[in-house]
């Protein structure tokens, strides 16, 4: 995450009730979209793309966001304690990316997304099970 307030390249992702703002650098678009069909990602079915751990902060809400961790509680799922919304999680296989929720990310069309496969998390994960 970064203070700069360099904010011009930025898209700008929410929760449902808006208490958690996350902005979001994307250079080349959605990275890595993906659905997942392991224990959590199968239970919230979110479809959700990659980016750096660099290139996304907080813009307010940190005070709400809760963390979540299951496992070998190497990942990291942060959802917003007010209305519920899952917003990002640190990744297991990659701990220098975060996952997000394309749905928060401000004017998405989600029905644009059904297309999107489902990573196997279940039964091949890249470090097992349960990203
Ligand atoms: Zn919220």
């Amino acid at each position: 995450m970064s203070d700069e307030e360099d904010e011009e390249d930025e898209v700008i992702a929410s929760c449902h009730c808006g208490a958690v703002a996350l902005g979001l650098r994307l250079p080349n678009g959605f990275t890595g979209l993906r659905r997942c069909n392991c224990s959590i990602c199968s239970r919230r079915n979110a479809v959700v793309a990659s980016v750096g751990i660099e290139d996304l902060r907080v813009i307010r809400g940190s005070d709400v966001l809760q963390t979540y961790t299951f496992n070998t509680h190497t990942a990291k799922h942060y959802f917003c304690s007010v209305c519920g919304i899952y917003t990002h999680h640190q990744r297991r296989s990659v701990p220098t990316e975060y996952g997000f929720n394309i749905a928060c990310v401000e004017g998405i069309k989600i029905e644009e997304f059904q297309s999107v496969g489902y990573l196997d998390g279940r039964d091949n994960h890249p470090k097992d099970i349960g990203e």
